[in-house]
């Protein structure tokens, strides 16, 4: 963070500086760990379900925090404090703050249903080429994680790209208060969150929340496949740039292969003109992500080859997406664990469906559930058994009680002569597959975090 005096994190927070902290600098990372606490950090007193960050000033003030912004009077009056009505609050006005003071970062938000962290990952590995840039880490999409990443960047920063989530209308509203942002992506509208929004028209009014915060000179780069984002541009003041597959896209793949890993090649199509990407990373929605990225690399000012470069060298960042490893006896595990809705498990097993073709084996799938679906849980589960048959697989293992309904939407469909296997946990997982697989076959692994199903991608690549 740009050094700070207490008094002025005071005045930014609306908050109240305690005498202990007169003169106190800041100058240190911006920290809720205080663990995490190295000289000169402010330490940011949450109060969360378990712990209660103010039983641990004075800890952090020991491990040299210069400053503890807090909710509440510490009971020891000497520590260097500036005391607010709410930490959390007061930690997006302090973003806010500090990044009116740092006028050439660009920022760049991103929001979608899927994607989000793999498209944010692939920007900033691109942007970075370009000038200085700060990122947030994995999924830091909320409102403390969000102004935790804009409080990273300092004088140098030229672009801070950041991950927008929403559970709810106006809090993408509230991310693009804390951080304008001058060039806003939204990659899709899935039905991830669909229990808690009601439907897709509410998930896109509230990812549409981050291109109306665009400015004029501002740029919304849109998914022109997706008639919820497209139709986003209505929405905004600033320039639109369209990405996707169809002829219509500013910014367009021909020429769409994936090799026998999964990893896509394509020609990127701009009007900046035109040049060949090989990706390391697997799955043909990969393509979608990494040309919403050139958009933004391009409107940025970089070169078409440049980008294509960039492209070609971006490696996965972020745990248990797309991860592709092999055992000893040669079945390839697609590692997607980290989470699932349904539009992001239908991209995974067409791209495992495509491996297994390529490489002469079977296709196997692991499925623990994909949770937040309310009402329509049972119905979107059927339908991903039903995609799974229709794709051929040899093999699906339905893990948990809340998966089962995939193995009824696999048996609906007729024509399917793979086998169905219901169970319990993940040891079981392992085992029911380990009696199946053979070299060559591909099996893919993935469920929402609460599945934990990366312990079956780990289980089926230990030595037996
Ligand atoms: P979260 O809301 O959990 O933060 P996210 O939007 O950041 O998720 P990622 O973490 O990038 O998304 O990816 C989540 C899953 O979706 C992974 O399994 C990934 O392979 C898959 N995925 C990535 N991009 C797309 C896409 N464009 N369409 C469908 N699925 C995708
Ligand atoms: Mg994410």
């Amino acid at each position: 963070m740009i050094p700070l005096a207490l008094s002025e994190i005071a005045q930014i927070t609306q908050g109240t500086a305690a005498p202990g902290g007169d003169g106190a600098v800041v100058a240190g990372p911006v920290v809720i760990d205080s663990r995490a606490v190295t000289p000169g950090a402010l330490f940011v007193a949450l109060r969360g379900e378990r712990a209660d960050g103010h039983d641990f000033a004075a800890a952090a003030v020991a491990a040299g925090a210069a400053g503890v912004l807090a909710q509440r009077p510490l009971d020891d009056r000497a520590l260097p404090a500036v005391v607010v009505d709410d930490t959390v609050a007061a930690l997006g006005r302090l973003a806010r703050g500090v990044l009116a003071r740092l006028p050439e970062a660009v920022v760049v938000g991103v929001t979608g249903s899927a994607g989000k962290t793999s498209t944010k990952d692939l920007i900033a590995q691109i942007l970075d080429r370009h000038g200085p840039t700060v990122a947030a880490k994995g999924s830091f999409n909320n409102e403390i994680g969000h102004p935790l990443t804009v409080l990273r960047a300092d004088a140098g920063t030229r672009h801070l790209v950041l991950e927008m989530g929403a559970r709810g209308i106006g809090h993408i509203a509230y991310l693009c208060e804390i951080s304008p942002p001058r060039i806003g992506v939204v990659l899709n509208v899935g039905s991830a969150h669909i229990g808690e929004f009601g439907g897709r028209e509410a998930i896109a009014q509230a990812k549409g929340e981050l291109v109306e915060a665009l400015p004029e000179d501002g740029t919304a780069v849109l998914n022109a496949d997706d008639p919820l984002v497209r139709a986003m541009a209505s929405r905004t003041k600033a320039e639109v740039v369209t990405f996707g597959r169809g002829a219509d896209a500013d910014v367009r793949a021909a020429d769409e292969t994936l090799d026998e890993q999964g990893r896509p090649r394509f020609t990127l199509v701009a009007p900046q003109g035109s040049v060949p990407v090989t990706l390391a990373l697997h799955g043909a929605h990969a393509v979608g992500n990494a040309l919403a990225a050139a958009a933004v690399a391009l409107r940025a000012g970089m070169t078409p080859q440049a980008v294509a470069e960039a492209l070609t060298q971006a490696r996965p960042v972020s745990r248990w997406r797309m991860e592709v490893g092999r055992t000893p006896e040669g079945v390839v595990v697609v590692n997607d664990a980290y989470n699932a809705n349904p539009e992001s498990v239908r991209a995974a097993v067409d791209t495992v469906a495509h491996m297994a073709r390529s490489a002469g084996g079977r296709a196997f799938a692991a499925l623990g559930e994909m949770a937040e679906l309310g009402g329509r849980s049972v119905a979107e589960h059927e339908k991903i058994g039903q995609h799974v048959a229709r794709s051929g697989f040899a093999g699906l293992v339905a893990v948990g009680a809340a998966a089962a309904p995939m193995i009824d939407g696999a048996g609906q469909v007729g024509s399917w002569t793979g086998e169905c296997v219901q169970v319990d946990d993940v040891g079981a997982a392992v085992t029911a597959l380990r009696e199946r697989l053979r070299p060559r076959d591909v099996v893919l692994v993935k469920g929402s975090r609460v599945a934990g199903m990366e312990r079956v991608a780990a289980g089926l690549l230990a030595p037996a």
